[in-house]
């Protein structure tokens, strides 16, 4: 499989819960409606390009709407951080529910050149100290990893659902109705 370990360890920032826009897929959105009660209305935002970077215009998760472009999102606030995020304690008050973008990072994958799975890095570009005191095991982040992929796969093709039936007046919000009956029937 490549690298079995990664060095680093989490020294609790908070940098990633306060800094970094976390972009859930649906099933990270209908899991923690499920398990914590949270309505997806209240914790969910919609991005226009101008209010996110890092995201290519390509990406498979752009929903159209009204001819807009927008990407789902966990709502954030400029100075308290993620939605989430305690303010008194600074710990994530879904952590065991939370999005599986927020358990991989910093984590990225490397790839070979013809593509094959390498192992793990840290993000670069992305702020967090990279603190190197620590071993964390690889092959929880591949699963979790594969996981994902499947699960952005699915989103993609959901998102192409959606997209193919945009009309006049239409919001981003209306993509939630594809999915979110599953958490009030
Ligand atoms: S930014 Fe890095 S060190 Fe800070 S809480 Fe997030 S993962 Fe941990
Ligand atoms: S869901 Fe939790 S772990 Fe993820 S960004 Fe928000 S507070 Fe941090």
């Amino acid at each position: 499989m490549g690298t079995r370990t990664v060095r680093f360890r989490c020294h609790h920032t908070n940098h990633c819960c306060r800094d970094v826009v976390c972009l859930p897929t649906p099933y990270d959105v209908l899991r923690i409606a499920l398990e914590t009660g949270a309505n997806p209305y209240e914790f969910l935002e919609f991005l226009r390009p101008n209010e996110i970077t890092g995201v290519a215009k390509n990406d498979p998760t752009w929903l159209i709407a009204d001819g807009q472009r927008y990407i789902m999102a966990l709502k954030r606030d400029e100075r308290r951080g993620c939605y989430f995020l305690n303010r008194r304690t600074r710990y994530c008050s879904i952590y065991e529910h939370r999005p599986n973008l927020c358990r991989l990072y910093p984590f990225k994958v490397q790839e070979t050149r013809d593509g094959r799975f390498k192992g793990f890095v840290l993000h670069r570009d992305v702020g967090c100290p990279r603190h190197r005191d620590g071993v964390v095991d690889v092959k929880p982040l591949y699963d979790l990893y594969m996981n994902d992929r499947m699960h952005q796969e699915d989103y993609a093709r959901m998102v192409a659902d959606f997209n193919a039936r945009d009309c006049p007046g239409r919001r981003p919000e209306s993509f939630l109705e594809l999915f979110i009956e599953l958490v009030y029937e």
